[in-house]
């Protein structure tokens, strides 16, 4: 039953209402807040402010940052419900799966801040051949970086970058989403309760005008985290300053069921993957590859667990749901599209295809083709669209086919095969029978590769992102180093037998070395 009253409050989702944006709850229409848009002059000034704030939090003692950060993790644990709350209404999902959103930062955050002063700890580097010199690297803060967020884990997809930034020794600007900006207010009011943060951050609202402000008014770093035409548009609108930008983008993501799959499992975490969150996550599987041994049973299996699957909405913590509300308006009818798109080109829905206001059915769909949009763009809705194979080597090949690359997943009980398997993808993550897990590991990279993304969030190598390298060399030119033989004239041929003794990869070439020095 579609309700016109609570409809035309969700279209409104998103847009800028009189200089403001709306929180609205997608899944009941209702109204609980609005926050102003800010003006381009509070955009310059917010990086302004930041370049300024910059250089004493840049200069603080690592432990310090940790211990000022350390305090804003205390205050998350201590609300946990709280935020879950605000989660739930600004997004649709389920408490529960905001708890999942909010374990996912806290797990970030705890492990971040242990390993932070080692990760970014100068280190000392050795010289080579040049004997006489010292040397050292030290990892800088870039300045002042903007971080730019997407609606579908509105809080763990705007704390990351921002921990990781600040931990590094940055101050930050953030442009959180526009669709859910009650998620956007609370994360700034988490900062304003740390007196050690409040300087060190700043919050513009709006959409993606704002959003475009932000990239044009002089950060060092941007980090955006959405749809590829954004990364694209940014990433353009960067280069005029040749501003480094770090993209997480979209995905589509494969998902390759092997002959020897424990098929409960497949069926379990696969489809947990696909549907979870009403299949707005980047690594949900949206093309499931099985092999046609377990074919037919694959798929009678997803269809019979997605008819079983309780998709709706609550606020209570006890709630027994799968998923709840999709968020964004827009993204319901992309869904839309894709499913009547590719049941005209003769694909066949075993389960689900329809949707109530907006809790859209767990869907599983087969006959699809590589010329339906369901395979081509992704789709970031509770669909499984499944496609026969005849073997493993078919399975790569086709995950492969694909612009995308953020993450996939393997199910098979053959370790050596799956990890084969794994290895053949062209992703920037893997599960071996599971989905989407590995991002709840914060010391793994996360990130992917083609339109999927630049760069790595989570782990040493995301964090470091928040950084550039400075190489140190200390000592004067010692005459007898090799580097100081090559800047004096005439020392052609003494150099030659020094670089053969002491870079030549064989016994007989250094001993040449050796015949030319004497
Ligand atoms: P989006 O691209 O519409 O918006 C992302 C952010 O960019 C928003 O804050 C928006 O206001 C801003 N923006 C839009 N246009 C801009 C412009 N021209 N200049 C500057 N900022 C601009 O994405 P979304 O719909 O919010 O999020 C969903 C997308 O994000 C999906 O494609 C999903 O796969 C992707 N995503 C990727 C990851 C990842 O880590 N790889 C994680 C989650 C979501």
């Amino acid at each position: 039953m579609v309700d016109s009253g609570m409809q035309s409050n969700v279209t409104q989702k998103g847009k800028a209402v009189d200089d403001n944006l709306l929180f609205v709850s997608p899944a009941t229409g209702d109204i609980f807040g609005k926050v102003q848009i800010a003006s381009p002059n509070q955009v310059t000034q917010s990086v302004r402010d930041m370049r300024l704030h910059g250089k004493t939090w840049a200069e603080a003692p690592v432990q310090a940052r940790v211990a000022a950060l350390g305090k804003l993790y205390r205050i998350m644990i201590e609300d946990i419900d709280d935020i879950t709350l605000t989660i739930t209404k600004d997004t649709g999902k389920p408490r529960q799966d905001a708890l999942i959103e909010l374990f996912a930062t806290l797990n970030y955050m705890n492990t971040t801040l242990k390993k932070a002063p080692s990760w970014l700890k100068e280190s000392k580097v050795s010289t080579g051949i040049q004997f006489f010199k010292r040397a050292y690297k030290k990892h800088k803060p870039y300045g002042v970086v903007a971080v730019i967020s997407p609606w579908n884990y509105p809080l763990t997809l705007a704390m990351n970058p921002i921990v990781a930034a600040l931990v590094a020794g940055n101050t930050v600007v953030v442009k959180p989403t526009e669709v859910t900006p009650a998620v956007g207010v609370m994360i700034e009011s988490l900062f304003q309760r740390v007196p050690e943060l409040k300087d060190c951050i700043r919050f513009v609202h709006g959409d993606g005008r704002v959003g475009a402000q932000l990239v044009d008014a002089g950060a060092d770093l941007i980090y955006v985290t959405g749809s590829v035409r954004t990364g694209e548009l940014i990433t353009q609108a960067a280069a005029k300053t040749l501003t480094p930008v770090i993209c997480e983008l979209g995905g589509k993501d494969p998902m390759i069921v092997l002959d020897d799959a424990d098929i409960p499992a497949a069926v379990n975490w696969g489809g947990w993957g696909a549907f979870s969150n009403s299949g707005q996550t980047c690594m949900s599987p949206e093309r499931v590859f099985v092999e046609e041994k377990v074919y037919d049973t694959f798929v009678a299996a997803i269809t019979e667990r997605a008819k079983e699957m309780t998709a709706g909405y609550s606020e209570a913590v006890d709630a027994k749901l799968n998923y709840g509300a999709m968020t964004h308006p827009n993204q319901l009818n992309i869904v839309k599209r894709h499913i009547e798109d590719a049941v005209a080109k003769g694909a066949r829905i075993l389960a689900g295809g329809s949707h109530n206001n907006m809790i859209w059915q767990p869907t599983v769909i087969v006959d699809v083709t590589e010329d339906m949009l369901l395979l081509q763009e992704e789709t970031f809705g509770a669909i499984m669209p499944i496609i026969k194979v005849k073997d493993e080597q078919e399975a790569i090949d086709k995950a492969n086919a694909s612009d995308f690359g953020l993450s996939a997943s393997v199910f098979s009980e053959n370790p050596g095969r799956a990890k084969r398997v794994a290895e053949a993808l062209e992703v920037g993550s893997v599960n071996i029978n599971d989905t989407i897990s590995h991002f709840g590991i914060a010391e793994l990279p996360f990130g992917g590769v083609k339109k999927s993304g630049t760069g790595r969030a989570n782990g040493p190598e995301g964090l470091l992102e928040f950084t550039y390298s400075v190489a140190y060399v200390s000592g004067k030119p010692h005459p007898l180093d090799i580097a100081t033989k090559l800047r004096e004239p005439g020392n052609y041929k003494l150099t030659r037998a020094l670089v053969r003794l002491m870079l030549s990869p064989t016994l007989a070439m250094r001993l040449k070395g050796v015949r030319e020095l004497f």
